[in-house]
């Protein structure tokens, strides 16, 4: 390459919002770009010859050893990481070690590393519901999908559940005590429930609850009932006393996205028509 080039390509390396660094085989720094010094707090000039640890503090170094260990043995490292940085906020990140060799022997390795935070918390961000942080509807739409798709050895359980009469709720008590109930029952549920069973609030009033691993009917109606009862003999909020009505159905891959939740939806109708505060269990599909 030609002068010109070179210099363009420093150019390039200067001036991108990516950390870009270059560490010799002792881990120590021979180059950060202008975006890795502004990132941690450090000049340039004062990285070169400092270890990493010293630079990038002894958490992220500690995480990282393994992916510096392997690149020195001549392999491209590729990884997703998220470490606790000096202003006390996680970030995430994805980075590429790439190694430098000369005369065939490994002397050092490149870094680049992009921050994936926002990216991650954009994400995160589409598949939580704001009020109460389960997961949402979409996020229901994308699991159940998957689920879907996998393994057909196993039977599954989804739950609908719907609040009785929390429209009265809100009219006697207000919408704010509205959403604080909705927020309490969320947290209810979700410590009944164990990964990767998950619930998500997939409307305004209403759950949903995928549970792994159902063995049959008898389990689905009797995990089903307790969540019922469960969520009857709470305290939610001091004010009210909160039942919810539940429709549930057995199902497995390869089964009718739409019709699971038709199903349900038509169980939990059963249990509304029937009195609320109970459980109806769909024929399976
Ligand atoms: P049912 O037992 O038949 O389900 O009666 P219900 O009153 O619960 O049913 P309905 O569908 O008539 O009313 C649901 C109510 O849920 C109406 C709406 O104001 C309330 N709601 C929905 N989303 C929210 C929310 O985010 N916050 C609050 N506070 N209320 C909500
Ligand atoms: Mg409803
Ligand atoms: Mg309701």
């Amino acid at each position: 390459m030609n002068k010109n080039g070179v210099t363009a390509f420093k150019q390039l390396v200067e001036s991108a919002p990516i950390l870009f660094y270059i560490a010799d085989r002792n881990l120590k720094f021979t180059y950060i770009n202008p975006f890795f010094s502004k990132v941690n707090n450090i000049s340039q000039q004062e990285a070169i010859e400092l270890h990493i640890s010293e630079v990038i503090g002894p958490e992220g170094f500690n995480g990282n050893l393994k992916h510096y260990n392997k690149v020195l043995t001549g392999e491209t490292v590729k990884f997703n990481t998220s470490f606790v940085k000096l202003d006390g906020n996680l970030y995430d990140y994805y980075a590429i070690y790439e190694p430098l060799i000369e005369k065939g022997e490994v002397v050092g390795f490149t870094g680049v590393v992009i921050d994936t935070t926002a990216e991650h918390e954009l994400d995160r961000l589409s598949k939580t519901d704001l009020l109460t942080q389960l997961s949402n509807r979409r996020e229901y739409e994308y699991d159940m999908a998957n689920i879907l798709k996998g393994d057909v050895t196993f039977n599954h359980g989804m739950l609908i559940l719907d609040i009785d009469l929390f429209k009265k709720i809100n009219d006697q008590l207000g919408h704010d005590m509205g959403d604080n109930a909705l927020i309490k029952l969320s947290k209810l549920l979700e410590n009944m429930i164990e990964f990767p069973s998950k619930v998500f609030r997939i409307g305004g009033e209403e759950f949903a609850i995928i549970l792994y691993d159902i063995k049959g009917e008898d389990e689905l109606r009797r995990r089903s009932e307790y969540i019922c009862e469960k969520v009857a003999s709470s305290v939610i909020i001091e004010e009210k006393d909160i039942t919810v009505s539940i429709g549930a159905i057995l199902f497995k891959a390869g089964d009718d996205r739409s019709l699971i939740l038709k199903k349900a939806d038509i169980a939990l109708y059963a249990s509304k028509k029937n009195g609320r505060n109970q459980v109806h269990i769909s024929n399976s599909s």
